[in-house]
């Protein structure tokens, strides 16, 4: 170990939920390789318990947490007594009570009440899980308010973003309306100083495909991603664009930047992990070599720096950086994704639950890849858009839109 890190009495206190995932164990890897600055206190997954004990007997936590009661036994029977166990829905909450800063690495609209619990205990969220934020984010809004809450984004685009708004010149004459305050006094971006945030996008496995070349797409090819090995949900939504389009949502609730200043750039090398162009033509980008646990590193460290690269770019070798335009005629779910994101209130809520519909059903052999975005579109043109005053409405709407969702998949699939 080194002197530097011996040195550090200060632990700072990581729950990870959702250890066993593809972001879940790179943040193992990160809290590994911080030589004891930062200690896994809590790793709670859904029903992995087989992974979840390895991790547990390496990471010596102070409790573990599994959500599907049925894979408890196993850890009954096995965790070191020394752990506390949590099992069911309440082991989430569990998790976020045990840790200074949390992990938000579950998938899907699970993350809620993990993103919700943190904010309100005024801790830190570390936020890989978009889709809570996406669906619940009038409440989530409100949660930010919190004292000590604070999100720190994992999204790499959006820990891009973040970084390039940290990096903003000080703009003259810039309107001081702070619509959101990201963390710290210092980093106050303004609407009015930001012309654009230009999210990149590798394009997924399908750039350059027209609607007539995806009618056979397989299973295979949707999930083979051309640039970042990730869990299979946020694959397929990369190779339909949804997860571009969750990103615009996301970066317009993390940022508090209208829609019509947020741009998708299309860069298929994912070097440039997002740009932000501000009033006076400047434009900062944040570029690194693919890895989520530069901005899993961040996240944790943030307002330091983590002390290691993963990766280091060379630019003798690096010959181009390429750029180009989405196509939303070919891939409609990004195009949904906006106009959910403009309608607001309970609009954005639903796509996703139908969007979770949807994939699910395509991984499950049960529709074709282009039926993804017929199901969102049906689902987002028969929801009655409401508001969402507490998390009861997002469970509620959630739901309404899940089984909206499902009857659809039902009526193309019989
Ligand atoms: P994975 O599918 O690899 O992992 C998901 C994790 O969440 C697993 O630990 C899983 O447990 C757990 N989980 C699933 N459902 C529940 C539930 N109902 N309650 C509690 N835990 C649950 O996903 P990823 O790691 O790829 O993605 C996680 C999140 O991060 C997603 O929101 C994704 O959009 C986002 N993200 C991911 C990136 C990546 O590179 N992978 C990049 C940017 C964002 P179990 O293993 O037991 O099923
Ligand atoms: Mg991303």
């Amino acid at each position: 170990m080194s002197e530097h890190r011996q040195n550090n009495v200060h632990t700072k206190k990581v729950a990870v939920i959702g250890s066993t995932g593809s972001i879940g164990t790179q943040t193992l890897e990160v809290i590994t390789a911080s030589q004891g600055e930062f200690q896994a206190v809590a790793l709670v997954a859904k029903s992995n318990a087989e992974l979840l004990l390895e991790q547990a007997k390496q990471y010596q936590p102070e409790m573990v947490g599994i959500v599907d009661e049925s894979a408890a036994d196993f850890l009954k029977e096995n965790l070191p007594k020394h752990i506390e166990l949590v099992a069911g829905e309440k082991a989430l909450l569990a998790g976020v009570l045990a840790g200074d800063t949390i992990l938000n690495a579950v998938v899907g609209f699970a993350g809620l009440q993990v993103t919700v619990g943190t904010l309100t205990a005024g801790k830190r969220l570390a936020l890989a899980n978009k889709e809570s934020l996406i669906a619940g984010a009038p409440v989530v809004q409100r949660a930010r308010a919190f004292p000590g809450a604070e999100i720190v984004p994992v999204d790499s685009e959006h820990c891009a973003i973040h970084q390039c708004l940290k990096a903003k010149p000080n703009v003259l004459g810039a309107a001081v309306e702070e619509p959101y305050q990201l963390s710290g006094a210092d980093i106050l971006p303004t609407e009015a100083a930001v012309s654009r945030l230009l999210i990149t996008a590798s394009g997924g496995p399908f750039y350059g495909r027209e609607r007539r070349d995806l009618e056979e797409v397989t299973l295979e090819e949707a999930l083979t991603h051309p640039t970042w090995s990730m869990g299979p949900k946020i694959t397929i939504d990369s190779s339909t664009l949804m997860n571009k389009g969750l990103e615009v949502i996301e970066a317009h609730e993390l940022f508090g930047v209208s829609y019509d200043k947020i741009e998708v750039v299309v860069h298929r090398q994912s070097i440039i992990h997002s740009m932000v162009e501000f009033c006076d033509g400047a434009v900062i980008a944040q570029l690194s070599y693919p890895d989520m646990r530069l901005p899993i590193g961040y996240a944790l460290n943030y307002p330091d720096r983590f002390f290691q690269p993963y990766g280091k770019l060379d630019f003798t070798q690096l010959a181009r950086l390429d750029f180009g335009v989405p196509d939303l005629d070919t891939f409609t779910c990004l195009a949904l994704a906006y106009e959910a994101g403009r309608v607001g209130d309970s609009a954005p809520a639903c796509l996703n639950a139908a969007n979770e519909v949807a994939v699910q059903a395509f991984l499950d052999s049960k529709i074709s890849w282009l039926q993804i975005e017929e199901v969102v579109a049906e689902t987002l043109d028969r929801h009655n858009v409401t508001k969402l005053l507490d998390v009861e409405d997002v469970l509620y709407v959630d739901k309404e839109a899940r089984e909206l969702a499902e009857k659809i998949v039902e009526k193309i699939t019989s």
